[in-house]
């Protein structure tokens, strides 16, 4: 089953008088429960192509939908919702909030939300923070763990809630070469126990081996249709 399908999808940004073209007409299918990458160096467009896939912004042309929905239909309000209920994500610096403990962290969206009773919400952070390794940590504060560390976090605060997709972009970007190597290990077995389709972006070609799936970015394009590991 497809869980993401681009075609001719284009994206431009309109700076005062000027256009300026990110995404140039790609085509792409991302498989449900697939670990897949986007590799390009910086500026081909990984953030703008991952931002339009998360419904964080509208693509300019072409059709992109994600779980049956067309993106382009979703006003603020839905895209939100939508968001919230089908997709997790994980970011670069980790955006963990500093005063909240690692549990408090991965609790967050589901405090959001607000339809889980305090004890469901509890175990299911539990178990979380378990899949991910940290539940020896759980009462740490973000400045008190390693980098590693907050993105197997960031991972756990990602799924918590269940989504269907989970979206990091340039995940491994603050870490050596090693953790990077774990969390996407991590992200891999996570996959596999959960059955969540993920989606990264990387400039790094040395970790783009860990995908399944890998597509990539040169100014805008898509160099293949994706070729499969
Ligand atoms: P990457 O994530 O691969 O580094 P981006 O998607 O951030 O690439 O950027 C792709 C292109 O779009 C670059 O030329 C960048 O300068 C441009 N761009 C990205 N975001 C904006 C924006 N908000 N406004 C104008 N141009 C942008
Ligand atoms: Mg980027």
């Amino acid at each position: 089953m497809s869980l993401v399908t681009a075609s001719n999808l284009t994206k431009t940004y309109r700076i005062g008088d000027i256009d300026v073209p990110a995404i140039k007409g790609i085509d792409f299918v991302i498989e449900a429960s697939s670990f897949v990458a986007f590799v390009g160096p910086s500026g081909s467009g990984k953030s703008t192509l991952l931002n339009m896939v998360g419904c964080l912004d509208h693509p300019s042309s072409g059709t992109l939908k994600v779980l049956d929905t067309d993106i382009a239909t979703l006003d603020r309000r839905a895209a939100a919702r939508f968001r919230g209920e089908h997709i997790g994500f994980v970011f670069q610096d980790f955006n963990l909030i500093p005063v909240l403990t690692v549990f408090e962290n991965v609790e967050y969206p589901l405090r959001i939300v607000q339809k889980w009773p305090a004890e469901k919400r509890r175990a299911q952070v539990l178990r979380l923070l378990d899949a991910v390794g940290m539940a020896d940590q759980a009462d740490k504060r973000p400045d008190q763990i390693s980098g590693g560390q907050k993105q197997r976090v960031a991972v756990a605060r990602a799924l918590v809630s269940q989504p269907k997709l989970v979206l990091a972009d340039e995940p491994t970007a603050n870490l050596d070469h090693d953790t990077a190597y774990r969390v996407l290990e991590l992200m891999k077995k996570m996959r596999d126990e959960f059955r969540t389709t993920f989606v990264f972006s990387t400039h790094d070609s040395k970790i783009m081996g860990e995908a399944e799936t890998t597509f990539v970015l040169e100014d805008g394009r898509l160099q293949n249709g994706g070729s499969h590991a």
